[in-house]
């Protein structure tokens, strides 16, 4: 666990950190803080995946003479502006007491490496103004390991990225061709190579399992060529083929886009080609494999040498207050979640408007986190990570409920100091079906 970060049960029902008691404003809700991380998304891509459900607009939005790419960093910049006016507001100055510098940066997307590596150090020196940086803060960027797409890694080095998160996805190219995906396996070794040159401190790799056309032994092959590349942290997610529009996620103020017919009937065939058994099969290697790789399995998806946990996504999961700009990006101050619509179109005309007005924030919506949802969300998203839970949270609701039929499944097992309870490596592949009974 990274130093400062205090565990997740810690936090829960206590109300703003230690630090800020009695320092925030008389309308700050109970258990709402100033943000600790700030994520920006960057919704472009060269082209678009057809499993993709992201916020990504792809062809020549995202580059050549219509790009984009330029009016977004403008209309991001100005977002970025108000949102640190509104923190201001509410906290106080940046480096006051109820104010502390930002311990996480995340540029996602999308395709950030697509920005220009002098847009990416404007944006960092700007976040640094508004939002402040500690000095040892993690400054993440997402890349496409293509030639054309990984952007310069010493001038995102120079630019103040200290941890590279590399798309590979998978490391064989008949996988690659059947993603979608315009990269070649060797593309995520010259991509791995280059930063680490580079010396970005900190290197990624996500790959994705359940492919439809692959075999398991395709995938252990995939492992090792991964492992090869000596990686800092991989992030391991089974293929999972949604549809937004189905959930009602992609209406104006949605934060999804609608999905293409041809993405749609990509999806419909995957689909069919996909085994339950097999990706479970699949996740136990990984879990037996990366444990002799003496990588830690610090969340059911994402495995990290020592130090090289994401401090960020531990933000998310630990439920800690983030902030959040760009299409479809989600914040959380302790207490209400906020998103902003994915549509572009909206984003622009509300931050950047033709007639040269000041703007205002971006559409999109807010929800305040009930007391029984907060309870849900800090059993769910403690049991995702390996450090589990408190074990006092297993006589609380939700989880109090389902605690023996948990045990007696072999989903969770108790710490051999009585104190924690943990997912088992069972229980990491039915989470969702355990989860599902926690909300
Ligand atoms: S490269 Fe990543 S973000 Fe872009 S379309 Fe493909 S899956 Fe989505």
């Amino acid at each position: 666990m990274p130093a400062g970060i205090a565990r997740p049960e810690a936090l829960a029902g206590s109300g703003p950190p230690e630090a800020l008691a009695g320092s925030g404003p008389p309308e700050a809700l109970a258990g709402s803080g100033a943000p600790e991380a700030l994520y920006i998304h960057v919704p472009f891509c060269v082209s678009v995946c057809p499993y993709c459900d992201f916020v990504v607009v792809g062809g020549a939005a995202a580059r050549g003479p219509r790009s984009r790419v330029a009016a977004f960093a403008a209309a991001v910049r100005r977002e970025l502006e108000m949102r640190a006016d509104v923190l201001d507001a509410r906290w106080g100055a940046v480096g006051g007491g109820a104010r502390p510098p930002l311990r996480s940066l995340y540029l996602g997307g999308g395709t950030p490496s697509l920005l220009p590596a002098a847009e990416v150090a404007s944006l960092i020196a700007l976040v640094r103004e508004r939002f402040g940086l500690a000095p040892d803060a993690e400054i993440t960027l997402e890349a496409n390991p293509g030639p054309d797409e990984r952007g310069d890694a010493a001038e995102l080095a120079a630019a103040g990225v200290t941890r590279i998160s590399f798309g590979a996805q998978a490391m064989d190219d008949a996988a690659l061709a059947r993603l979608g995906r315009r990269h070649r396996a060797r593309d995520v070794a010259a991509a791995v190579d280059g930063a680490r040159r580079a010396g970005i401190a900190s290197i990624n790799l996500d790959l994705l399992y359940d492919v439809p056309g692959t075999t398991e032994g395709g995938w252990v092959a995939g492992l090792e060529a991964a492992l090869a590349l000596g990686p800092d942290h991989l992030s391991l997610y089974a293929l999972t083929l949604d549809d937004p529009d189905a959930e009602g996620l992609t209406g104006a103020g949605g934060d999804h886009l609608p999905v293409s017919r041809g993405a749609r009937a990509w999806r419909t065939r995957a689909r069919q080609e996909q085994d339950e058994d097999r990706a479970a099969s699949m996740y136990e290697h990984a879990t037996e494999r990366l444990e002799i790789a003496r990588f830690d399995g610090y969340e059911i998806s994402n495995w990290a040498r020592p130090g090289h946990e994401s401090r960020h996504n531990l933000a998310y999961w630990e439920r800690r207050p983030f902030e959040a700009a760009g299409p479809g990006a989600h914040a959380f101050d302790g207490a209400t979640r906020r998103w902003n619509a994915a549509r572009l179109d909206a984003y622009f005309a509300a931050l950047t408007p033709v007639d040269g007005g000041p703007g205002r924030l971006p559409p999109g919506g807010t929800e305040a986190v009930s007391p029984s949802g907060a309870a849900a969300e800090r059993v769910i998203l403690g049991l995702r990570l390996g450090r589990g839970i408190a074990a006092r949270l297993g006589d609380e609701a939700p989880l109090s409920a389902h605690l023996g039929l948990a045990l007696d499944a072999g989903l969770l097992r108790r710490s051999e100091d009585g104190e924690r309870f943990r997912l088992t490596t069972r229980g990491r592949l039915l989470s969702n079906e355990l989860f599902a009974r926690l909300v």
